[in-house]
Formats: structure tokens, C-alpha cells, sequence
């Protein structure tokens, strides 16, 4: 078994302002262990603390209660220094929701060197780290583009080589797929996919989109600040009243398959969410038909 990357032991954060004491944290009692080289889907429904949690991730936020480490840093240490803070969030890499306001440069490859380039990466090395992170996220060819003239899939792939060319060990996606039309939601997961199996990274894919969750090895459901759920998918899936009390729904081919199921349709395999799930779906739908 590889080695805990983050490790959060009852975990809190409450946001100071507005609120007052009454109001419930946003993260609260929240524990979970991540290991090295793990790609973990975070599910749950809006305003249940998944933001904040990536954001104590990167110590943009300051954990208010419990134990938070990162790649061994202490994140919960007072007197972190600035040159390990600088060091962690290099290693610790976050792709939002707006591909928008994630580039910063007009020309495609100058976006990707901003990271870097600020990090005193001298200028042959960050050639190098340029011209690899474009050829990871397959944008090579836009290198010289105007960010702002590509499509929502290419404008978050461009977005995810700027966190790769600062070599990071594990990147955060948060929301990443939102705002893009199918064909650019699955060509930036395929990236995430990439990144995790052919690179080892460490990740993790804030998504609203369960088929998305699906593909995951590993899915963690938080609700109103807590941890609720945390299993591979087929677990997770499979305790579908449950999700749907705290708002969340299943993937459509576990639905279809619990519906097919509650008609006395024998399915083959106890799989809910794979890709072999579906397949077995499709030939019991097929079987249905043909015999109708
Ligand atoms: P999610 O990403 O799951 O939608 P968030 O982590 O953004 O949830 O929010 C968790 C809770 O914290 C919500 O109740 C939200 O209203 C609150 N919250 C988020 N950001 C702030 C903020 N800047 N100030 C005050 N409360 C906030
Ligand atoms: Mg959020």
C-alpha cells in the first residue's frame, strides 16, 4: 500500500463572518485518509463544505479545529513557514470551476509559464516544463493560441498544464466540468484520468456529475460539513435511498439497473456503476427487446 498523502483527523471549519456562533461549520468532525497515487471523487449536494475542504487542502483556508497533513506538512502548524507554504501549494494543485478566470496571459503557452515562471524556474527548464505539460493535456499545437479564442474543454485543459507545469503531486479539481458543454467535460476528464493513471497523481475530482463520480476508484459523499459516505463506487451506489435523502441522485445506468431489477429483470454481475454494469445492462435491455 503507498503512503497517506493527506491525512485530515476530525477536521473542522467554520467561516467567521455573518454567521456568528449558531451557524453550522462548514466542515465539521471530518476525517478522512488519502493515499499517494489515488484518484477519489467528492460528492455532495451544494453548500456541504467540499470547497472549503479543497480549500484547507491548499491552506487557503486555515483549519479551524483537528489535524490536517499533506504530503507529511502540517498544515494546522501556526509558525508554517512561508518557503514550505510556497512549496506545498507547488505540490498541491487546483483547477476551479471557471476556466475563465483561471488564464492569466494572452498567448496559450505564456499562461501555462505564469506558475513557474513566478516560482523563479529558470527559463531552459521552464521551456521544458511548458512544451511536456501542453503535450500531457494534448494542446500542443494551441501553444501560440489566444486562451480566450478556445473552447471551454481546451480553455481547462490549458488550465490544468499551468498546474502541471508546476509539477505538482497531487491536483484538486473542483467543479472542473461544470461549465462545459459534454464533448469538454470528457475530454478534461480523460485528462484527470490520464493524470492519475499513467502519472500516478494523487487526485481529487470535486463533481456534481455522478457518471463522473462513477469513474472514480474511490467516491466520498459530505453532507452539511460531515463525512457520510466514503467506498468505491459500486458501495457508494448501491445505498441509493440514502443519497437521495441528503440530494443526490445515482448514476443514470445504476438507476436503470435498480428499476430494470424492481421489474423482476435478471441483470448479470452485482456491479452498479462500472462500465461492465452498463454492459450488462445494455444486454438485458437487448434480451427484453428481442423477446417482445
Ligand atoms: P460546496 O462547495 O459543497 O458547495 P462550500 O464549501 O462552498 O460548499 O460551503 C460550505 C458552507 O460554507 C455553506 O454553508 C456555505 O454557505 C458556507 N460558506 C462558503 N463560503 C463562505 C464564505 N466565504 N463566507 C461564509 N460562509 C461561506
Ligand atoms: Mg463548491
Amino acid at each position: 500500500m503507498s503512503n497517506v498523502f493527506i491525512h485530515a483527523e476530525n477536521l473542522s471549519y467554520s467561516y467567521e463572518e455573518d454567521g456568528g456562533k449558531d451557524k453550522h461549520p462548514a466542515l465539521q468532525n471530518f476525517s478522512v485518509d488519502i493515499r499517494e497515487g489515488e484518484y477519489v471523487a467528492v460528492l455532495g449536494h451544494n453548500g456541504s463544505g467540499k470547497s472549503t475542504f479543497a480549500k484547507l487542502l491548499n491552506l487557503i483556508l486555515e483549519p479551524t479545529d483537528g489535524i490536517l497533513t499533506v504530503g507529511g506538512v502540517d498544515l494546522t502548524d501556526p509558525d508554517i513557514e512561508d518557503a514550505v507554504l510556497l512549496e506545498h501549494r507547488r505540490r498541491v494543485g487546483m483547477v476551479f470551476q471557471n476556466p475563465d478566470n483561471q488564464l492569466v496571459a494572452t498567448i496559450v503557452e505564456q499562461d501555462v509559464a505564469f506558475g513557474p515562471e513566478n516560482l523563479g524556474v529558470e527559463r531552459e527548464e521552464l521551456r521544458r516544463r511548458v512544451d511536456s505539460a501542453l503535450e500531457t493535456v494534448g494542446m500542443t499545437q494551441y501553444a501560440q493560441h489566444e486562451p480566450h479564442r478556445l473552447s471551454g474543454g481546451q480553455k481547462q485543459r490549458v488550465a490544468i498544464a499551468g498546474v502541471l507545469a508546476m509539477m505538482p503531486k497531487c491536483v484538486v479539481f473542483d467543479e472542473s466540468t461544470a461549465m462545459l458543454d459534454p464533448g469538454g467535460r470528457r475530454e478534461v476528464l480523460d485528462t484527470i484520468r490520464m493524470l492519475n493513471r499513467e502519472y500516478g497523481m494523487t487526485v481529487l475530482n470535486i463533481t456534481h456529475y455522478m457518471n463522473e463520480a462513477a469513474e472514480a476508484d474511490r467516491v466520498i459523499v459530505i453532507n452539511d460539513g460531515e463525512l457520510l459516505m466514503d467506498g468505491t463506487p459500486d458501495e457508494v451506489f448501491s445505498r441509493r435511498e440514502e443519497l437521495r435523502e441528503v440530494g443526490l441522485e445515482v448514476p443514470q445506468c445504476t438507476e436503470l439497473i435498480h428499476r430494470l431489477r424492481r421489474e423482476g429483470i435478471s441483470l448479470e454481475g452485482d456491479t452498479v456503476s462500472t462500465p461492465e454494469a452498463c454492459a450488462a445492462l445494455l444486454e438485458a435491455a437487448y434480451t427484453k427487446l428481442s423477446k417482445s
